[in-house]
């Protein structure tokens, strides 16, 4: 099972079709250099095509920002799980905070998700977990966690090959600037670590997953969080937006 570091970017809404590829184009040449870890870039959906071009089965792999739950049928302005792999991502972020507050993903929908990606081979679900602020200052951190979790999983299988990514992203965190610090991320990620331990056990949980952090990633505060134990890589928005900056912050997670 692949347990490489891996740095993901998410582009979210912030760049057009034309500046999207342009940062693909550079991504994917300034990107030569490194051979270790895994890079996935999550363009919006107008762009996946031309950035696969760009891309052109190298190193450097696509993702999603989203996904419906059903395979086909009369849901109208919606992308489904195979119709993104048919289009080369190999990844696709689920249950990201931003659509939880945008536009209403609830547990059941974000549950529904992570079953039908599960069911689609080689598309490796980020579910994204995370406490907001309120939650944090009021000590409810652990128990949010556990609960996203449990309500996203809870019931599924873990096939043996099958990959399967989270995403610690404190809410509070996500373009403030100001990242967590890196050992309250350690103890988040163990408590992910252990509340999926719960419903997997702890063997698939060491097998096929991978527990990542996201919020405010950027060149300077990355060196703190290499070492931790618990993290297998980085959710980046945006830091990741700059060639520059995220060649820096890739070099760090995965050089
Ligand atoms: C994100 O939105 O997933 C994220 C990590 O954003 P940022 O790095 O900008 O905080």
């Amino acid at each position: 099972m692949n347990k490489d570091h891996i740095i993901i970017a998410n582009w979210k809404m912030k760049l057009g079709i034309n500046e999207t590829i342009e940062l693909a184009k550079k991504i994917k040449d300034k990107f030569k250099k490194i051979d270790k870890g895994e890079v996935v870039v999550c363009p919006n959906f107008v762009a996946l095509m031309e950035v696969k071009k760009i891309l052109n089965g190298g190193k450097i792999k696509l993702g999603g920002q989203t996904v419906f739950w059903e395979n086909r049928g009369a849901y109208t302005g919606e992308i489904s799980p195979d119709i993104l792999a048919e289009a080369g991502c190999e990844y696709v972020i689920i249950g990201h905070s931003e659509r939880r507050k945008y536009v209403l993903e609830n547990y059941e929908m974000i549950h529904k998700k992570v079953k039908t990606v599960l069911g689609i081979d080689n598309l490796i679900p980020i579910v994204c977990v995370g406490e907001d602020a309120k939650e944090r200052k009021t000590d409810r951190r652990d128990f949010v966690l556990v609960d996203q979790l449990q309500e996203a999983f809870g019931g599924l299988n873990i096939l043996k090959n099958q990959q399967v990514i989270v995403a610690y992203e404190p809410i509070w965190a996500i373009g403030s600037g100001v990242a967590i610090e890196p050992s309250e991320a350690e103890y988040a990620h163990k408590i992910v670590r252990l509340a999926l331990n719960d419903i997997f056990g702890m063997q698939t949980v060491d097998n096929n997953f991978r527990i990542i952090y996201g919020g405010s990633i950027d060149t300077k505060n990355v060196e703190n969080f290499v070492d931790l134990e618990n993290l297998d890589g980085v959710l980046v928005g945006g830091g990741s937006l700059d060639i520059d900056n995220f060649y820096k912050i890739a070099q760090a997670i995965i050089g």
